[in-house]
This record gives C-alpha cells, sequence and structure tokens, in this order.
C-alpha cells in the first residue's frame, strides 16, 4: 500500500439543494475505502463563469488523506457525481454537482498546458479560479503548487492584485 497523500477536492454547484448535495458527498467520499476527511473550507458563493443568466455557485473545498491511486480517485468522485447527477435529472437537470481533484501532494500528472488528459493534476484551471483559490486558502493556504512553485495565497492574491472583486465570507456547513 503507497502512504496516503493530501488530496484536495474542490466542490461546485448552482442547481436544486447544493448544499444538501455537498454534504451527502462529502460523507461519500470519507466513506471511500483507503480514505479520511482532514478539512472542509467554508462554502463560498460565487458569480458564474460563462453564460448570463444562470444561477450563482456555491463552492468549496476539502481535505483528504487517501491511499487510492489518482485514477481510481477519478473513477470514484465521477461515480459520486453522477449518484447526484441520476437524483436531480428528474428534478432540475444536468450539472447540480461537479467534483474537481484540485492536487494530489505534490504530484504533476498530465500536461498542464492542455485538457486534452483523463487527468490533469493540479487542475489545469486551478491557478485562475477564485472559486478553488479563496476555499482553499481556508484549509491550506501554504500549499505550494508543484509546478508554478507559487502558494495558495499568493496565488489569491495575484488574482485580487489584477484587480478581481474578494468574495463575500463563506459559511460553514
Ligand atoms: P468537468 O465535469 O467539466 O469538470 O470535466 C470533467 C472531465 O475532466 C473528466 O472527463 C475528467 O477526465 C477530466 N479531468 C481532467 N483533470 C481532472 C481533474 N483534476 N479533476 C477532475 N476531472 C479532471
Amino acid at each position: 500500500m503507497p502512504d496516503p497523500l493530501l488530496t484536495y477536492i474542490a466542490f461546485g454547484g448552482n442547481l436544486g439543494d447544493v448544499q444538501a448535495n455537498f454534504i451527502s458527498a462529502r460523507t461519500a467520499i470519507a466513506e471511500l475505502e483507503h480514505t479520511s476527511l482532514i478539512a472542509s473550507s467554508y462554502i463560498y458563493c460565487t458569480p458564474p463563469l460563462g453564460p448570463a443568466g444562470q444561477a450563482d455557485y456555491l463552492n468549496a473545498v476539502i481535505a483528504i488523506e487517501s491511499r487510492l491511486s489518482a485514477l481510481k480517485l477519478l473513477d470514484a468522485l465521477q461515480h459520486i457525481e453522477q449518484q447526484h447527477q441520476r437524483m436531480r435529472a428528474e428534478h432540475w437537470g444536468p450539472r447540480t454537482l461537479d467534483l474537481d481533484i484540485i492536487a494530489i501532494g505534490n504530484q504533476i500528472i498530465g500536461k498542464q498546458s492542455i485538457a486534452t488528459d483523463r487527468l490533469n493534476i493540479p487542475h489545469i484551471e486551478m491557478h485562475k479560479r477564485q472559486f478553488v483559490l479563496r476555499p482553499l486558502c481556508d484549509i491550506a493556504p501554504n500549499w505550494q503548487h508543484p509546478r508554478l512553485l507559487k502558494s495558495a495565497s499568493q496565488m489569491l492574491q495575484t488574482l485580487l492584485q489584477h484587480g478581481e472583486t474578494a468574495l463575500p465570507k463563506g459559511t460553514a456547513w
């Protein structure tokens, strides 16, 4: 068995009872084999990227320790997403719950320039997204991006210095 690796998972959603989905997905992740929950960020309400007219998103990040391989963990997260999407497909349509692996220890997996691989670690867009960096800073401000060699709090500061509005305070869950 490999040593457990500290892993960060981003949660997002904007349809249905998103907080209830976050709570049940977090429970499902904590129950995965060889995996334990270490910490949860606050939940942030964030403006949607992309087409206007969508509801605001909720976003959060959790830390786990897991001995699962990166691809096994991705399989497990996609299974949990599908379980929640089935629930919501009847009521609210798709994409109530997105789960992305932000980082696994200091591993670098996949091409970092283009999102064509099944898995890119660290997540290819994470350093550009306040809705990832803000919650990550709640639980791991000193985590260092293994390729950019910047901490989570430095990357968040860069976004704010470039004029992004800081997200309002988050809520516990
Ligand atoms: P989306 O649901 O739009 O976030 O995209 C999911 C797709 O991104 C899946 O098909 C994954 O294979 C791929 N992917 C690449 N890197 C990651 C990552 N770090 N976490 C989750 N999915 C990833």
